[in-house]
């Protein structure tokens, strides 16, 4: 197993936090090409749920959109949703296909969409109507400037109350 991205460690109000954490949201892979997985992993005598289950043992698998509970106060739904990504192979030059302009100044280089075919440059997904990806019926998510590897709770729960 993987470690992925810096667990997310949450305080007993959903918040994140360094020290006293009562959950924590853990990204991780089985491998270098399977998929991202996560878990959530309660701290010793808080009472953690996923949807119905009781997070035995510690740790409980969880899926996006599953419904967390925190010390029975707080619920949370997370949130799994990829970021657009960077291209890699590609020229560090290479001109976006939306925009046409060549990646240069101003502009980060070329992102894909992970749920279908699209490719575009930063400035064009930050454009793209509704925060989705331009391409009728993907819902993915535009946004790309929430960092990867210093993962805020906002990457991961929707509709936090
Ligand atoms: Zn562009
Ligand atoms: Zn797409």
């Amino acid at each position: 197993m993987e470690a992925y991205e810096a667990p997310v460690r949450l305080d007993g109000d959903g918040r994140a936090t360094r020290d006293g954490w009562a959950a924590s949201i853990v990204s991780f892979a089985s491998g270098p090409r399977a998929p991202h997985r996560w878990a959530v992993v309660a701290a010793p005598g808080i009472a953690v749920m996923v949807g119905a289950r009781g997070v035995t043992a510690g740790v409980s698998p969880l899926a996006h959109g599953e419904h967390v509970f925190i010390g029975g106060e707080v619920e949370a739904i997370f949130s799994a949703d990829a970021h657009p990504l960077p291209v890699v192979d590609g020229a560090p030059d290479a001109a976006c296909p939306v925009c046409c302009e060549p990646g240069s100044a101003g502009r980060r280089g070329l992102f894909d969409c992970p749920k279908c075919p699209a490719r575009a440059c930063d400035a064009c997904w930050a454009q793209f109507p509704h925060g989705r990806c331009a391409t009728p019926g993907c819902d993915q998510p535009a946004a790309f400037d929430r960092p990867l590897f210093t993962a805020e709770p906002g990457d991961f729960w929707d509709g936090l109350r």
